[in-house]
């Protein structure tokens, strides 16, 4: 702490992410990354660009990017967002219609970045409980006096996904502030609220290419909804940064959208993956959460989930462990998929302990 900090600083409570250590190569299955590489023809796409052009600013409209993602939706390119990363945009759209009065309703357990943003932006949140199957109920989202609210579809850590039907039913209980529906995990079992932005002008659908597109290293994220929302939000860019996306990711998040066969071969592989994984936990007597994601949550009834990660860790294997203090979470482990190899020695490493 300096003797320079504001308050603000002072209070402020960053968050946390998930381990990147650097001592050993582990099998990482902690930060819900892609086990497999880009699409080459992303990979291409990104070596094509280092070359002199690099010298150039990038285009501040991220315009490729856009026209691409535009056209995978079939909608406008003035209904689409890019920045860096979803947690850029999410930041942006917290700052912009979230902040600055009544509370913000989001579901307690989520990711944990809203109630950074929160903090950061002094917006109070409201937390709305899962149910006791860790289930987000959309009838707890009705009658609300909020500034927004935020559903995470599927949410995380624990995987489920809601039906679009709840979705709708939570746009229409909320037709007067902005709904953001965080869509990271969405193309791994969920059904995508996006066909619903001409029908909602409240609705604000986020997602990335860190997780299904395996494009976690270059920071792309954007949004969908409709045009007023977005130039709000690019407004606000602007106001920060006018350059959202640097020239090779541009190059390579464009690509990547352009290559659904190899989104759809991935993403197909992953489930399989997960299935597999899900049967072997469970035959080794882990509850296991029906999973919509490239991620499982689990617990085991005479387990201690901190010592089970503290182990795997000692042989090499990293799973999302977060901390014996978190409320109904504190025994659970967050599983990312990795490849076949490396969930076989995941269950390997479980039979042995
Ligand atoms: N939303 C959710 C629910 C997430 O789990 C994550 C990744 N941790 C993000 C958003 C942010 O992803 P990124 O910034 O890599 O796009």
């Amino acid at each position: 702490m300096s003797r320079f900090w504001t308050k603000k600083i002072t209070e402020l409570d960053p968050y946390v992410p998930g381990e990147q250590p650097q001592d050993k190569q582990y099998i990482k299955l902690n930060t819900n990354e892609s086990p497999y590489s880009p699409s080459p023809k992303a990979l291409a796409a990104m070596s094509a660009m280092v070359n002199e052009s690099l010298r150039l600013y990038p285009d501040p409209n991220g315009m490729t990017l856009k026209s691409a993602l535009a056209n995978q939706y079939q909608l406008d390119t003035k209904q689409v967002f890019v920045g860096n990363g979803s947690d850029e945009v999410l930041a942006l759209a917290f700052m912009g219609y979230f902040a600055g009065g009544k509370p913000l309703a989001f579901a307690d357990i989520t990711y944990s970045f809203y109630k950074v943003y929160a903090n950061l932006y002094d917006i109070e949140p409201q937390l709305i409980p899962l149910t006791t199957d860790f289930d987000i109920d959309p009838t707890d989202y009705q009658n609300l006096d909020v500034s927004g609210v935020v559903i995470t579809n599927p949410n995380a850590p624990t995987g489920k996904a809601l039906p679009l039907s709840d979705i709708e039913s939570v746009l229409q209980a909320n037709p007067d502030v902005v709904v953001l529906v965080d869509e990271a995990y969405v193309d791994f079992g969920a059904e995508s609220a996006s066909r619903l932005i001409h029908q909602y002008p409240n609705l604000l659908v986020v997602q990335t290419f860190s997780k299904s597109r395996a494009l976690a290293g270059i920071r792309v994220g954007y949004a969908l909804g409709h045009p007023d929302l977005i130039e709000g939000l690019e407004r606000l860019k602007n106001s920060f940064n006018s350059y959202p996306i640097d020239r090779i990711a541009l190059a390579g998040a464009t690509a990547a959208v352009e290559d659904a066969d190899y989104l759809k071969e991935i993403c197909d592989k992953t489930i399989a993956t997960r299935k597999w994984t899900h049967t072997q936990l469970t035959d080794l007597g882990f509850n296991v959460l029906p999973s919509a994601t490239n991620f499982v949550f689990v617990t085991h009834p005479e387990k201690d989930a901190e010592s089970v990660y503290a182990t795997l860790k000692e042989q090499g294997i990293l799973v999302r462990f977060f901390g014996s203090n978190k409320a109904r979470i504190g025994n659970y482990l967050r599983i990312t998929i990795g490849t076949d190899a490396e969930m076989r020695a995941l269950i390997d490493a479980l039979k042995a302990l």
